[in-house]
C-alpha cells in the first residue's frame, strides 16, 4: 500500500503516543492512559505496522515486551524468555485465534483448553536449585529482569524450599506477584496520608513494591503470588516430573510443590465452553479478593503447543481474552446537529465503531457548544469514549497529541441544520436553539411527543411516520392529525389499508385522553408529565389556565415561577391559541371530565372507603385515578388487606388481583370507576 502523509505521521504519533504510556506504566507504575485505552491504540499500530511494515521503528512498543526499568537492581537474563499474552476484545476474535492456530496445527488437532484468571499483577521469575529458591527476577522486558530475590523471599506464598523428596536439579516458575484488593486499599491510604500519589491499579502497585530498595517496606505489603508456568531447563521429557506433558499438570504439580495455584482454573473441552467460562467471570470477577483484567485461555498439550510455537511477542497457543473495556479511543468521523422539539441543537459525535461495556457504539453526545469548547474538540480528532454498564456513552477526553495537522475546530452551527433560519444562543444559556415555529425538526419533534405513552399515547405514530408526514407537509401542526383521513394514510410509503384505518382510529381514540395529558402533549417547556397533572388538577380547563397571570400559576403548591412563566407565556403566542381551537374543534378535552372542586355528592361518594390500584389502566395514570378518588372521599393504600372496600384493576395485574380474589375483595375496571364518579357529580 501506498504511504500517505497522514498514515506516516499517525503512526509516528500512535508510536509516540504509546512509548510515552509504556515508560509511565512500566518505568514509573504511574500510567498516563486507562489500559484499555492503551490496548485499543496498540492495536490499532499493530494493524497499521502490518500494512506499512516499512514504517515500523525498532524501538516500537509493538517490538518489545514491556520495559526495561531504570532502577538499582542488578539485571538478570531469564533462561527461558518472558512473554507476553495476545489481547482478544471480544468473543469474535477469541474464535479467530482459535482458527489460526488450527491453520498451523496437525489437520484435526483435538484441543482441551485451560483457563486461568488473569491475575492482574506483575509477572516474576523464580530459579529453585536442587529444590531451594536462589533467585527472583522481574520480567523486565522478557528477556533480562532486575533481580529482587530479597524482595520475593517476603512473599509468604512463595516456598523457598520446594516441598517433596528429589526435586528436580533447576527449575524455572514463572507467575504472578499481586497486591489483594484490600491491601491495596490500605496502601493507597497510607500514601494519601503521608502526602504521596495514589498507585493507579494494583498492577502498578505490585510492580512499584517488587521494585522498592527495603525489604521491609515490601515485606509490610503482603504481597501474594499465583504460579502458573514451570519449566525445567536441561531435563529430558521423560525425566521431568509432571504426570503428562500438559498445563493442568503443571499446574497440579505447581501445587503439589507448595505454591499458590488459583483454584478458579478449569478444563474446557471446546470454545463453547471457553466462552461459557469467561461470561461466568466476567461477572463473577467482582466478587473476587484481587484484581483480575481478563481471562487467559491456553492450549492444554505441551506437544501441540510446541508445534505452534511463538512469534516473536506472544506464545501462539495462548490469548488473553481481556474483559469488555468501559473506555476506548476512537476517531470522529463527522459532527451532526440535531434539532429537538424545542429547537434544541444537540451536536453528536459520530465515530469510528467501538466495543464498549459489551455493545458496539459509534456515536454519543456532546450535549452543547460549551462541551465541545472544553473538550477542544478539533475534526478527525481521537477522543477517549466511555460507557460504563446502562450508561449512555459520552465523550470523556481528546488525545491532543494524536490530532491531524492542520484539523480545524468543531463548532456550533450559525444556522439551523433542518431548516437554514440562524439560531441564537443566550448568553446565560448552553444551549444554542432553532426558533423557528415551522422549522420541521421541531414539528417533527412536537408531533411525536404528543404521541409518546405519556401524552396522547397514539399506537403507531413513530418516528418513521412522522417523518413523512412532515416531508409531505400532510401536516403542519398537531391538530392537523386529527383531519387525517384513512385515505390520507394510505398515501404514504408501505401503508395498507388495515394500518391505516387503525392508525384513523387510534388518533380519534386519543380524543378521550383526560386534560392533564393534553397539556403535557404541548410541550410547554418545563412542563412535565408530573407538573402537568398539577397544573391541571389546579386549573381544570384550558379556558381558566389561557387566562391565568403567571402568578396564579406559581401559586400552585410544587409549580415554580419559571414553569409558571414559561406556560403563561406560551398561551399568549396566538398560534399557540389558534393551536387550542383547534384542538377543541377537533374534539379533545381540555377540561378536566370530573372537577376538583368536587361537589358534596361526589365527595361523601366514596367517603370511608379504601381503594388500591394494581395493573395499568387503560386511560388513566395511577396518579391520576390516586386523585380522582381522593377528590370523592376515598383513600388509596398501597397493599391489598381485609380492609380494603375496592381494588381498581388494570392489565397486567399481579398479586394484588390474586390476594384480592382470595380476601373477596370488590373489583373495579377503570371504566367502572369512572361511571360511579360520572353519575356522582351529575346529581343534583
Ligand atoms: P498482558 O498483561 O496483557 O499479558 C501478559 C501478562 O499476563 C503476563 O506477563 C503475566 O504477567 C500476566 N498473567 C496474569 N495471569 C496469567 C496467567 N494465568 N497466565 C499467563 N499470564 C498471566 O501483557 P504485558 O505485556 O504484561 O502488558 C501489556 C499490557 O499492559 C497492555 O495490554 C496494557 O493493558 C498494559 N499497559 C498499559 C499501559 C498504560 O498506559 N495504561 C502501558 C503499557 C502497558
Amino acid at each position: 500500500m501506498t504511504v500517505t502523509p497522514q498514515v506516516e505521521q499517525r503512526i509516528r504519533q500512535l508510536q509516540q503516543q504509546l512509548q510515552h504510556a509504556s515508560y509511565a506504566y512500566y518505568v514509573l507504575d504511574n500510567p498516563v492512559m486507562e489500559d484499555s485505552v492503551y490496548d485499543r491504540l496498540y492495536r490499532e499500530l499493530q494493524d497499521l505496522e502490518t500494512q506499512y511494515p516499512e514504517l515500523i521503528m525498532p524501538d516500537s512498543p509493538t517490538q518489545r515486551v514491556g520495559e526495561r526499568p531504570a532502577t538499582q537492581f542488578q539485571s538478570v537474563q531469564h533462561q527461558v524468555p518472558l512473554y507476553s499474552l495476545e489481547n482478544a476484545f471480544n468473543g469474535d476474535e477469541l474464535q479467530a485465534w482459535d482458527q489460526r492456530w488450527r491453520r498451523l496445527a496437525p489437520p484435526g488437532a483435538i484441543a482441551t483448553y485451560v483457563c486461568e484468571l488473569k491475575i492482574d499483577g506483575s509477572a516474576i521469575a523464580l530459579t529453585y536449585e536442587n529444590g531451594v529458591l536462589v533467585r527472583g527476577a522481574t520480567r523486565g522486558d522478557g528477556v533480562a529482569g532486575e533481580e529482587i530475590t530479597q524482595n520475593i523471599k517476603t512473599i509468604r506464598s512463595i516456598p523457598l524450599k520446594l516441598q517433596g523428596d528429589n526435586p528436580p536439579p533447576r527449575v524455572e516458575v514463572r507467575g504472578e506477584a499481586f497486591l489483594p484488593l484490600d491491601v491495596f486499599d490500605q496502601i493507597n491510604q497510607e500514601r494519601e496520608q503521608a502526602g504521596e500519589a495514589r498507585f493507579a491499579n494494583p498492577r502498578n502497585a505490585a510492580a512499584g513494591t517488587l521494585r522498592q530498595l527495603d525489604s521491609r517496606v515490601v515485606a509490610q505489603r503482603r504481597l501474594d503470588f499465583f504460579a502458573y508456568t514451570v519449566h525445567f531447563p536441561g531435563l529430558a521429557e521423560e525425566e521431568q516430573p509432571l504426570d503428562e506433558r500438559s498445563q493442568w499438570a503443571a499446574l497440579e504439580w505447581l501445587h503439589q510443590v507448595g505454591f499458590r495455584v488459583n483454584p478458579e482454573r478449569e478444563r474446557c473441552a471446546s470454545l463453547a465452553e471457553v466462552q461459557a467460562y469467561c461470561d461466568r467471570w466476567f461477572t463473577a470477577r467482582q466478587e473476587l479478593a484481587y484484581m483480575t483484567d481478563g481471562v487467559v485461555i491456553k492450549l492444554n498439550d505441551f506437544g501441540l503447543q510446541e508445534q505452534l510455537g511463538f512469534t516473536q511477542k506472544f506464545p501462539r497457543w495462548a490469548i488473553a481474552l481481556k474483559y469488555p473495556a468501559e473506555e476506548a479511543p476512537t476517531q470522529i468521523d463527522r459532527i451532526v446537529f440535531q434539532v429537538g422539539r424545542t429547537g434544541a441543537i444537540t451536536p453528536v459525535a459520530e465515530f469510528q465503531p467501538v466495543h464498549l461495556a459489551g455493545t458496539i457504539v459509534s456515536r454519543a453526545t456532546l450535549h452543547n457548544g460549551d462541551r465541545i469548547a472544553e473538550l477542544d474538540l478539533h475534526l478527525g480528532d481521537t477522543i477517549i469514549v466511555r460507557k460504563a454498564g446502562e450508561i449512555i456513552p459520552e465523550v470523556v477526553r481528546v488525545m491532543t497529541d494524536l490530532r491531524p495537522e492542520a484539523a480545524l475546530p468543531v463548532q456550533m452551527p450559525t444556522h439551523c441544520p433542518e431548516c437554514g433560519q440562524p439560531v441564537i444562543k443566550p448568553s446565560d444559556e448552553a444551549v444554542t436553539r432553532c426558533i423557528n415555529a415551522s422549522c420541521p425538526a421541531i414539528l417533527r419533534g412536537a408531533l411525536i411527543h404528543w404521541a409518546s405513552r405519556d401524552a396522547l399515547d397514539i399506537n403507531g405514530v413513530g418516528e418513521k411516520l412522522v417523518q413523512q408526514l412532515v416531508d409531505r407537509q400532510v401536516v403542519q401542526c398537531v391538530a392537523d392529525l386529527y383531519d387525517l383521513s384513512v385515505d390520507d394514510f394510505q398515501q404514504l410509503e408501505r401503508m395498507g389499508q388495515k394500518s391505516a384505518e387503525k392508525l384513523v382510529k387510534a388518533i380519534a381514540d386519543s380524543k378521550a385522553k383526560p386534560w392533564s395529558r393534553v397539556l403535557y402533549g404541548l410541550g410547554i417547556r418545563h412542563v412535565g408529565s408530573v407538573n402537568a397533572q398539577t397544573i391541571a388538577e389546579n386549573f381544570p380547563s384550558v379556558e381558566e389556565l389561557s387566562s391565568a397571570e403567571s402568578g396564579a400559576i406559581a401559586a400552585i403548591y410544587g409549580i415554580g415561577p419559571e414553569i409558571a412563566q414559561a406556560v403563561a407565556q406560551w398561551f399568549q403566542i396566538p398560534a399557540n391559541q389558534d393551536l387550542i381551537r383547534r384542538l377543541q374543534a377537533a374534539g379533545l378535552s381540555l377540561a378536566q371530565t370530573v372537577v376538583s372542586t368536587a361537589p358534596p355528592a361526589q365527595a361523601a361518594l366514596f367517603a370511608g372507603k379504601t381503594f388500591v390500584l394494581t395493573g395499568t389502566l387503560p386511560t388513566l395514570s395511577r396518579d391520576e385515578a390516586k386523585a380522582l378518588i381522593q377528590q370523592a372521599g376515598g383513600k388509596v393504600t398501597g397493599s391489598v388487606s381485609a380492609k380494603t372496600d375496592y381494588l381498581v384493576v388494570g392489565e397486567d395485574a399481579g398479586s394484588k388481583l390474586t390476594k384480592a380474589i382470595a380476601l373477596g375483595v370488590a373489583q373495579l375496571s377503570e371504566a367502572d370507576l369512572l361511571a360511579l364518579l360520572n353519575a356522582a357529580s351529575s346529581q343534583p
